[in-house]
């Protein structure tokens, strides 16, 4: 377990009950029709953020487009919508009577209390005019319709709330907004701050799409020394110190992307003195970090080894968020972290909603971008998550399902990590238990491999890529997530995930690897020992 997170943690229970219940009540209705405008500083906690310093100004590192837009105008009239007795005869919005859709349903499973699902369900329903007949603040005519950039204010409030409970950012000017995915907010923030020729750093394996959008903008990806804790803090700090634009043929960067928790490939987790060492080394070079956070609340229980029992649950919201590490908006206190957050893998990747924290003058770029561009996510999927989180499951809800999420991760990842005790030649493959995600990285040592000294690292890596597919098992290669162009590897990795396979096919799939890595490496069960 890491050590602790802030210990001033106050979990409120169901948004019914006191002080989130409080605050709303002190703010008012929430009226916020076709596209309204949110003001999240009246969704956040009123007194809680005043004693703390402002966020540091990045306008000296926003790109000129950034910089140069100014907005949909179209958009900006919608705020006189709310006027009483308007007659609009100006948007292009489509009547909702030209919409065919006059009711949702959807069904979900029961949470009961401490992450226990049942098999019962709930069948949830959103009308076409449920706002107009008084019977929820959200409702199929609304959020049909073209909404603003920032999302539904009714959906950004609970997460900004979430944030505040989940985070509490130590800085008094934190905002949200609304995102189509990380994927969305990671090339809007690229965008936002890079140029063509310019470098930003991040993990030396990393998610391959973040490579993958960088490189047609002409940004390139400098590599930061990794160990099994993430991102090492020297490593960063040397390359920094080190860079020569004209070797490097780019100016120093001040962009570091990174996945600290549950990291996409190695399912490493960066713990809380790892993550005070890089954004104290972020502090030193002024650096701005894009803190990208999917596997968040996919933190496992303990690995206690194949033979121990399970860990129990947490018992309680409190001991579950505690038990999780903090993250780095938790620890910013100059607001120089744009956190990425997603529904993806906790409800449902084709939502495509998520959302980014960050000072108010970053999250105020990002809207005035997405009023042009992406228009906020898709409303159906906005109404839905409206429906389940905040009319359904309330906070409290959520964080049982997450809880729930956890103790499924807990067991797969126990099933994958008892099958390679089982089945894996261990003088050749070696892995760290992840802590956190949906990924195993799994270190082969080609130096044992008998076509050492004839064949290419490349080589040797494609050579057990495709007998490995031969044996009807697919892992994907170390290298695709190799972000520097022409930096070798010198190691030789293969990516597994244990997040979809069924049980009985996760150590089915592994006992394959193990057989085609014998194989491939003229192994005898024998010798090995491990068959
Ligand atoms: N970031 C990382 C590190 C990922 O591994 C993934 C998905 O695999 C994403 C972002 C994509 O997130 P989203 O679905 O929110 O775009």
């Amino acid at each position: 377990m890491p050590d602790s997170a802030p210990s001033t943690f106050i979990i409120p229970d169901r948004l019914t009950i006191p002080t989130i219940a409080k605050r709303r009540a002190a703010s008012g209705p929430l009226n916020a029709g076709v596209a309204a405008a949110a003001d999240v500083e009246a969704f956040k906690g009123r007194t809680q953020h005043l004693h703390k310093p402002p966020a540091k100004r990045w306008c000296h590192r926003l790109t000129d487009e950034t910089k140069a837009r100014k907005g949909s105008s179209l958009k900006e009239a919608a705020r006189f919508l709310e006027t009483e007795g308007l007659i609009s005869l100006g948007g292009g919005l489509p009547s909702s009577e030209y919409c065919p859709v006059e009711e949702m349903t959807f069904t979900v499973p029961k949470v009961f209390s401490t992450g226990v699902v049942s098999d019962e369900t709930d069948v949830i329903t959103a009308g076409k005019r449920d706002l107009a007949r008084g019977v929820s603040m959200f409702d199929v005519e609304t959020a049909f319709q073209y909404g603003q950039g920032h999302g539904a204010a009714q959906l950004l409030r609970w997460m900004v709330e979430h944030t505040e409970l989940v985070h509490d950012p130590p800085y008094r000017d934190w905002s949200c907004t609304m995102t189509v995915g990380s994927t969305s907010a990671f090339d809007m923030a690229m965008r936002m701050f890079t140029k063509p020729g310019g470098w930003i750093l991040s993990e030396e394996y990393t998610f391959s799409a973040m490579t993958e959008t960088a490189a047609p903008m002409g940004v390139r990806v400098a590599a930061v020394a990794m160990d099994e804790n993430g991102m090492l803090p020297d490593a960063l700090d040397r390359l920094l110190f080190t860079w020569d634009e004209t070797v490097r043929g780019g100016p120093k960067p001040f962009i570091v992307f990174t996945v600290p928790t549950g990291q996409n490939p190695t399912g490493w987790t960066q713990p809380l003195q790892r993550r005070r060492g890089i954004y104290a080394v972020a502090q030193k070079h002024d650096l701005y970090i894009l803190e990208d956070e999917p596997y968040y609340f996919l933190q496992m229980q303990p690995y206690a080894g194949p033979e121990a029992p399970a860990v129990p649950p947490p018992t309680s919201h409190e001991e579950f968020l505690k038990s999780l590490v903090p993250s780095y908006l938790s620890l910013d206190t100059d607001g120089r972290v744009m956190r990425m957050d997603s529904f993806s893998k906790v409800i449902a990747p084709g939502s495509r909603v998520g959302w980014i924290t960050a000072s108010e003058e970053i999250c105020q770029r990002y809207r005035t971008h997405a009023d042009l561009s992406t228009q906020g996510p898709s409303g159906v999927s906005q109404l839905m998550l409206f429906k389940l989180l905040e009319e359904q499951w309330g906070h409290c809800g959520y964080l049982d399902w997450l809880i729930h999420i956890r103790m499924e991760y807990t067991t797969r990842r126990n099933v994958i990590l008892d099958a390679c005790e089982r089945y894996l030649p261990k003088d050749v493959v070696s892995w760290n238990p992840p802590a956190a995600g949906m990924f195993l990285w799994l270190s082969v040592d080609y130096k044992k491999h008998p076509d050492y000294r004839r064949k290419s690292l490349e080589d040797m890596e494609d050579e057990i890529f495709h007998k490995i597919i031969q044996y009807k098992t697919l892992l994907m290669k170390g290298s695709w997530f190799c972000p520097e162009e022409g930096a070798k590897p010198d190691a030789l990795f293969l990516r597994a995930t244990y997040a979809a396979a069924s049980r009985d096919k996760i150590q089915e799939g592994i006992k394959r690897l193990g057989e085609a890595v014998k194989d491939s490496f003229g192994i005898t069960a024998e010798v090995n020992g491990s068959s």
